[in-house]
């Protein structure tokens, strides 16, 4: 019974842009159904590990052109497709890669025709050479036979057919040519020779053609015409990329396997080819994208590939990559492994272990050599993944701190790059004890903040935490070589000196009542004290040891922290004209002071970029003061 289906409109409209594509490099179709027929084989051999009776003799894929119809057909004999299977994989979007192309094409509102071949859009790229194409389909799971029929434009038909073998046949029956493009050219051997060999070679199983071969010809028969005949021939050279010798590899090769491996449009930064031999045997490609990859079909789940002597195994596998890594792609074949290994099994096991923890060191070193080497890259890995690392750091209790911290950098005071701990040490001015940090957006901000006074005036540099992240990166740290973290805004700064710290001690004596008329009147702060770190403002807030007040507004916005709060505690600057004044005020009428103490302490808040608890309160009492201002 034939039936005819209307493709959904997202596929209308990825059909509708192969249709009328004026991408010139149409001959990527081979490619992606070469590949998806590869996937296919991969599949059902991967069934029948468990099930012997669904394995075939010997798996293959076949071009075959055919001049007088003006077809190309793609067969293989992989799993197939169940009727539902056709439906719901060539009837609706099923590619990640197709989606994301639709995406940047709507944001970058006309078509780039170059990134067609660079996402390679899966089976509908056949459209843009094909005027109809027939899909014959028998199914392991169901053995019921299927032809799917398309011209590419609102609808499709399936129909039950009779087929011989398990897989599926695709018949691409060509367009007409046009002054522009000779769709004849795919029909011509070398061509398809070609096509194979550049885009196909490392498919593991063998792709096959017709491929013409010149009988010899005896001495007798010497003026007679030359005779041919055709034979089958396998045009892959079929060794996996990944399984040669790193010096056989060149990066554009790598660099096109990645991209049509992983579906991106873009070369990696970078990218680590490990062959090791001996104990344990295995090879591992590894790739930083250049940009990182959203994956719309699962949510972005971490992991590498993870094949066996050249077979596939599993798509995701996450025992292989830690989860602050999880931007690396790539694959990893071992030799040691079991066919029919579950994923259960794979978390225990002791070889994938060990490939994992080498992988994770390998991909470090490379980092580390790129921060090293070629820092203008590493800069913009940072920008990308930087958090990652620093989220690495953070996580487990800092048990990758050691690994991790020489592979951080962040902005500075002083510096117009970013710079790394080790670079911070170096540029330490004699008699400074500790690395300094101030949180803020970016250096304006930090420069602005009343505590950067003093250490501005030293000299100083100070590192400048932007992501939420980055305090609680450097509490697991505590130290770098030696060297205490320390914050500008929590605890004793020790910068003035000793005669200015000793006045200010005297005062906290002599001028005891106020201060404690001022703490009585803030019942939130934990203490108010003359402050060792102001030169120009008139106040500001500090914390004491322990949560700082951007740890509790991170922890606040993630729902953990449970309300904990950073213990406030109000600096004063004794030498400004306004505590001189309010001690004026002070002893005339005790109580003006209550108002003066509530405004000078939301203003410290204020600074801190954190909001009055009242602000109406606030308000009211700033009016207050500029009526009596303005009398
Ligand atoms: P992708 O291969 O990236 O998933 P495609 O649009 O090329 O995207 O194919 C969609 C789906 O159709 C595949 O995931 C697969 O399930 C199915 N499919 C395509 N070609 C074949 C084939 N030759 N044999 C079996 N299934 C296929």
């Amino acid at each position: 019974m034939k039936e005819k289906m209307e493709f959904k409109t997202e596929t209308k409209r990825l059909l509708d842009m192969m249709i009328n594509s004026i991408y010139t490099h149409k001959e990527i179709f081979l490619r992606e159904l070469i590949s998806n027929a590869s996937d296919a084989i991969d599949k059902r051999h991967y069934l029948s590990l468990t099930d012997s009776t669904k394995a075939a003799d010997q798996y293959e894929i076949l071009v075959e052109a055919n001049k007088e119809e003006r077809t190309l057909t793609i067969s293989d004999n992989g799993i197939g497709m169940t009727k539902e299977e056709l439906v719901e994989h060539l009837g609706t979007i099923a590619k990640s890669g197709s989606k994301e192309f639709l995406e940047k094409i709507e944001k970058e509102k006309t078509p780039d025709v170059d990134i067609i071949g660079q996402f390679g859009v899966g089976f509908y790229s056949a459209f843009m050479v094909a005027k109809e194409i027939h899909v014959y389909t028998k199914s392991v799971l169901d053995g019921k036979g299927h032809v799917f029929t398309s011209e590419g434009l609102d609808s499709y038909e399936i129909e039950d057919c009779a087929k011989d073998d398990f897989g599926t046949k695709i018949v691409i029956s060509l367009r007409e040519n046009t002054e522009d493009n000779q769709y004849d050219e795919f029909l011509e051997e070398y061509q398809i020779k070609e096509l194979i060999k550049k885009y196909s070679d490392y498919v593991r199983y063998p792709i096959k053609t017709w491929v013409t071969k010149y009988d010899e010809k005896k001495e007798e028969d010497k003026d007679e015409e030359e005779h041919t005949h055709l034979e089958l021939e396998t045009i892959n050279s079929m060794l996996p990329i990944w399984k040669k010798n790193k010096s056989e590899v060149t990066d554009e090769e790598l660099n096109t396997f990645y991209k049509s491996k992983f579906m991106d449009y873009q070369d990696p930064i970078s990218h680590i080819h490990v062959n090791v031999e001996g104990m344990l045997t295995y090879n591992a490609l590894l790739f930083i994208p250049k940009k990182p990859i959203y994956e719309f079909n699962d949510r972005n789940e971490r992991g590498l590939q993870l094949y066996t002597k050249g077979v596939f195994i599993l798509d995701k596998c996450k025992d292989l990559i830690p989860e602050y890594l999880r931007f690396v792609k790539g694959l990893v074949d071992s030799a040691d492994l079991p066919l029919n290994i579950s994923r259960e099994m794979l978390q225990e096991d002791r070889s994938i272990k060990k490939i994992a923890t080498n992988v994770e060191k390998k991909i470090l070193s490379e980092l580390g050599r790129m921060l090293k080497n070629d820092r203008e890259k590493y800069e913009e890995f940072f920008n990308d993944y930087g958090i990652n690392l620093k989220f690495g750091l953070y996580e487990e209790y800092g048990a990758k701190k050691d690994s991790l911290k020489d592979l951080i950098i962040l902005s500075s005071l002083n510096k117009d790059k970013r710079i790394t701990f080790a670079e911070y040490k170096e540029t330490m001015i004699e008699g400074q004890k500790e690395i300094y940090y101030a949180v803020g957006k970016d250096k304006e901000a930090v420069l602005k903040l009343p505590q950067m006074d003093l250490i501005k005036n030293k000299g100083y540099d100070v590192l400048i935490l932007a992501d939420d992240v980055d305090e609680f990166m450097l509490q697991v740290l505590s130290e770098y070589d030696g060297v205490k973290f320390k914050s500008i805004n929590q605890g004793d700064l020790d910068l003035i000196d000793e005669e200015e710290a000793k006045k200010i001690d005297e005062l906290k004596e002599t001028k005891k009542d106020i201060l404690e008329d001022l703490k009585k009147a803030l019942p939130e702060c934990k203490d108010v004290i003359f402050s060792k770190r102001l030169v120009e403002a008139p106040c500001c807030l500090s914390a004491a040891e322990g949560l700082s007040f951007e740890m509790e507004r991170v922890l606040a916005q993630q729902h953990q922290g449970h309300g904990m709060k950073a213990e406030r505690i109000l600096e004063i600057n004794p030498n400004h004209a306004v505590f001189q004044a309010m001690e004026a005020s002070y002893e005339k009428d005790k109580e003006s002071l209550n108002q003066y103490a509530k405004l000078l302490y939301t203003q410290a808040l204020l600074m801190e970029g954190i909001l009055p608890t009242d602000p109406k309160e606030f308000s009211n009492s700033l009016c207050d003061l500029m009526l009596q201002a303005l009398k």
